[in-house]
């Protein structure tokens, strides 16, 4: 009979040091819930083309120079009129006056509806992010050229996944999503830039990685140097492509 006390005695001894044990494990969902800091309330605009409350407007179609120069610094030459900005031959590029690490980048483009041109040589322009890797502009609409140089690339290093360009003289937009490097003591990159692009509302770069600054001629990965912020940038290629609604917000 002592045994059978003694043994009855040990297994609840037992059993409820393992129900102890057991009971931090018990979750509930309160417990996984993060309420604070609450998260920052914006207005966004009236369609997703226009700029949230907490976007920094770079051009509003009327005003260029309060937020642009050209590349040497002088007041842009680019010819504004009818809600847009537009560059000619000879113009030379335009930057932001202010200059930034990450960000999301909304802007509006047409290339002309005359068609000149082929391949690279038809609506060339170029959005430069920290003013030195491109995501292209060209009129791709019926227009082969090689397919990490078409509208939607980044330069030379990645195509986009589908060709969505519409017509000459039609606006398209792109919406940009850019991570800027992250660089090692050595100059190299510690993680590289990352480019999402939608253009006209489809994905044609996701998160893409770049190997390294925008070259026409060589290798990317040749040209890595440790940079800090840096502006937009929007390329005079010769052809008289259109900008307008450019509004930014840094992340
Ligand atoms: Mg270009």
């Amino acid at each position: 009979m002592k045994i059978q006390i003694l043994t009855f005695l040990l297994l609840f001894v037992a059993v409820t040091v393992v129900a102890q044990e057991d009971e931090p494990m018990r979750m509930r969902p309160q417990m996984t819930e993060i309420w604070n800091p609450e998260i920052s309330v914006i207005t966004p605009g009236e369609t997703p083309a226009d700029a949230p409350s907490d976007a920094i407007v770079l051009f509003n179609g009327v005003d260029l120079e309060s937020e642009w120069t050209s590349g040497d610094g002088s007041k842009p030459t680019w010819l504004v009129e009818n809600g847009c900005v537009t560059t000619f031959r000879g113009a030379g590029a335009i930057k932001t006056k202010r200059v930034f690490e990450d960000f999301q980048l909304h802007i509006e483009w047409r290339t002309p509806s005359e068609i000149v041109g082929e391949s690279q040589g038809r609506g060339n322009s170029g959005v430069f992010l920290q003013g030195i890797y491109e995501v292209q502009v060209l009129d791709n609409y019926n227009n082969r050229t090689y397919r990490n140089g078409q509208a939607g690339s980044i330069y030379k290093q990645h195509p986009p996944l589908v060709n969505v360009c519409k017509a000459p003289g039609v606006w398209q937009t792109y919406d940009i999503i850019y991570t800027a490097p992250r660089f090692n003591d050595d100059d190299t990159y510690f993680t590289p830039p990352t480019v999402t692009v939608l253009h006209n509302g489809v994905l044609v770069q996701n998160n893409s990685k770049l190997r390294g600054p925008t070259e026409y001629i060589g290798i990317p990965e040749y040209s890595v140097k440790k940079h800090g912020p840096g502006g937009i940038m929007l390329q005079d290629h010769s052809n008289p492509v259109s900008f307008r609604n450019i509004w930014i917000r840094e992340l």
